[in-house]
């Protein structure tokens, strides 16, 4: 199942990157494996798969320490300061990067192995009461704060789109998200040049490759529906 799913998504990445005019190259598929076994990522390995995303530091301890392949991991999902410290040598990027706190816990922690961590700034688009992140008018004065610490690299912006069945509905926020990167580039903050848009799931990838993903975070598309009852929180 796993091969067919992947292999769907991938001729649906082409499609719209064929559409939007941009080269395949430019855009990085994120396998989110978050409550998943390690054999259902070991097949999407088998299939070519090296990038994957998770949302809880503790899965990502454990998987890491299980699969001693080198892999990319990304925690995508809401990060506390206190557990931070688990991250270095086992992630490459932070996508969820939305208070001060954070990022400075962030410095401490990738300074004392002297890792420069990627990082992505969190933007709530649509303003939703249940979402993290940033409101996008907050994130020019948040970078300019956090563009001082020098283990971390602000590589660009993050959104998590509303829940929909009309993945057309969320186009607004990822051109939205788009604007606010060229926005905070025009304002030449030192040593901050974004390149990086993380945004599109299942529901809404390819609208977010029209609009200028450089990473889609797909989930449910790969490894089928989550099963959340036996996990404890
Ligand atoms: C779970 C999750 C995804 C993947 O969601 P799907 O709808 O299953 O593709 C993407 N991004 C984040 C931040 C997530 O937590």
């Amino acid at each position: 199942m796993i091969k067919e799913n992947l292999e769907l998504v991938e001729k649906n990445i082409v499609s719209a990157c064929k559409k939007a005019g941009r080269d395949r190259s430019e855009v990085t598929l994120i396998a989110v494996s978050k409550t998943k076994p390690v054999s259902d990522i070991r097949q999407a390995m088998d299939c070519g798969i090296t990038v994957f995303g998770e949302n809880k530091v503790q899965e990502i301890r454990d998987k890491t320490d299980e699969i001693k392949e080198p892999l990319s991991w990304h925690m995508i999902g809401h990060l506390q300061a206190n557990k931070v410290k688990y991250l270095p040598g086992r992630v490459c990027m932070i996508h969820s990067v939305d208070n001060v706190k954070l990022a400075a816990e962030i410095e401490k922690q990738f300074a004392k192995t002297d890792e420069v961590i990627d990082v992505l700034i969190e933007v709530n688009m649509a303003q939703e009461e249940s979402k993290f992140g940033l409101l996008a008018e907050q994130v020019p004065d948040f970078v300019k704060e956090i563009s001082q610490y020098p283990h971390l690299n602000i590589r660009g912006l993050m959104t998590i789109a509303p829940y929909t069945e009309d993945s057309e509905s969320n186009r607004v926020y990822f051109k939205g998200l788009r604007e606010l990167k060229d926005k905070i580039n025009e304002m030449n903050i030192s040593g901050v040049n974004m390149d990086t848009l993380s945004m599109g799931m299942t529901g809404d990838y390819q609208v977010a490759i029209e609009e200028g993903a450089t990473f889609v975070r797909v989930g449910t598309g790969i490894f089928g529906e989550r099963d959340y009852t036996h996990i404890i929180k």
